[in-house]
């Protein structure tokens, strides 16, 4: 049987990884949309050999280059906000939300609203949003698989128990570049040191998160939302070497993990697959060959990202959604070269000490504090230029 899928930001280091596996089994797959933000030859080129149905650009200045690359196929073309939402609702059994970004929450919302299986690495949505959208699936009977490597860790160490029987979780985390790095070093790192991670190739964004330990902040709360666990349940372990990529300790002291190397082929696998196992092609895991394995706790004095993520959604309320949309100005200002490394989460507290928004009760509150985050954060910006 085929699956018929959809992936939003198909153009992406996730999104390329998942076309990557459709390619190894081409008669298993059928795709329905692909989205870009505004790379319409690179889209075109990928909705052309994949032969999906409709393709949609995000910028509509790309809109006359996708029409024109499409000519002579059956393939639609598409721009806008609206008609990456529109795509959102077709027929796929399984979405790929793999757009980077606040960006990415409306067409994930609407493929949760409309009951499907959404495979989730835009973790930043469900920091902006994870009250909503855990409610919109609830609602609809949608399937929310999570791709995020320690979170689909965690979602296959959890079918060994229930949520009920868990102690706790542990988020492992490799460090990122400046693991061993002192604070003064980190200073005048440059966007090329930060973005080049010492396991994982993924996007820019991503990658700063990693080097801020971000990421792991993001990831504490994308767990809160996913797993009914309690905040104080959930702890971070660094390990560098990423196989181990999350564990759950049940009450009786057993811990599932959950190990690959780190190919984030491997956890998309898992969730293209659900609630089989597909073959793929990626590196086995060869302990022998690693050698060894290592933990150290983290440090939040050298990165303090974590303790503000935690201390947002302790808040809750408007925070997460102020705290992502900060980060994600704060490290384009630092890949623009406009602000220092360490800015990044010094810019990240300012604003979130600086006003306090009323609870988001609907969407349009959320795209209402993450417009207001964008426009303060840019200002701190201006006040930390180099
Ligand atoms: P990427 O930058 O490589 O790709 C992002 C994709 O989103 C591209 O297709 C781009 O065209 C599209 N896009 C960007 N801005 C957009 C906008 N405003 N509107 C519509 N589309 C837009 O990013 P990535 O590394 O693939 O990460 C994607 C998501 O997956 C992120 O949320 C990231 O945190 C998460 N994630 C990534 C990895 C990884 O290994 N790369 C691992 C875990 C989670
Ligand atoms: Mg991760």
């Amino acid at each position: 049987m085929t699956k018929s899928i959809s992936i939003f930001g198909a153009t992406g280091s996730v999104g390329l990884s998942t076309l990557d596996l459709v390619r190894q089994h081409p008669d298993q797959y059928n795709i329905i949309a692909l989205t870009a933000n505004g790379n319409a030859s690179k889209l075109a080129a990928l909705a052309k050999e994949f032969s999906a149905e409709i393709a949609v650009v995000a910028e509509h200045s790309a809109y006359d280059e996708l029409k024109q690359e499409l000519a002579g196929t059956s393939i639609e073309a598409a721009s806008g906000a609206e008609a990456l939402v529109a795509a959102a609702a077709l027929g796929a059994d399984w979405t790929m939300a793999a757009i980077v970004g606040c960006a990415g929450l409306p067409p994930t919302l609407e493929a949760l609203r409309c009951g499907k299986t959404v495979a989730l690495a835009n973790k930043e949505a469900l920091v902006s949003a994870g009250g909503l959208m855990i409610t919109e699936a609830q609602k609809s009977g949608a399937t929310l698989l999570p791709v995020d490597s320690e979170h689909n860790a965690i979602f296959q160490a959890l079918q060994g128990g229930r949520i009920d029987q868990v102690r706790k979780i542990t988020l492992t985390a490799s460090g990122g570049p400046f693991r061993t790095w002192t604070r003064e070093q980190m200073a005048s790192v440059t966007p090329e040191q930060a973005v080049a991670h010492p396991n994982w190739d993924m996007g820019a964004k991503i990658s700063v998160d990693s080097a801020t330990m971000m990421n792991k902040g993001l990831e504490l709360i994308e767990a809160h939302h996913l797993f009914a666990v309690g905040l104080e349940n959930i702890e971070i372990l660094v390990h560098p070497q990423s196989v181990i990529h999350s564990m759950v300790e049940y009450h009786d002291r057993s811990t599932l993990a959950q190990l690959g190397s780190p190919d984030m082929r491997i956890p998309i696998a898992s969730a293209l697959a659900w609630p089989e196992r597909m073959m793929t092609n990626c590196a086995p895991l060869d302990l022998a060959e690693i050698g060894r394995l290592d933990f150290e706790r983290p440090d939040e004095d050298r990165f303090p990202a974590t303790k503000i993520a935690r201390a947002a959604i302790t808040a809750g309320g408007a925070k997460p959604a102020m705290l992502n949309a900060a980060n994600e100005v704060a490290v384009a200002a630092f890949l623009n070269r406009a602000v220092q490394f360490l800015d990044i989460t010094e810019i990240v507290t300012r604003l979130l000490d600086s006003y306090s928004p009323p609870e988001p009760s609907a969407l349009a509150d959320i795209f209402a504090i993450d417009k207001e985050t964008r426009v303060r954060t840019e200002q701190l910006v201006e006040e930390f230029k180099v």
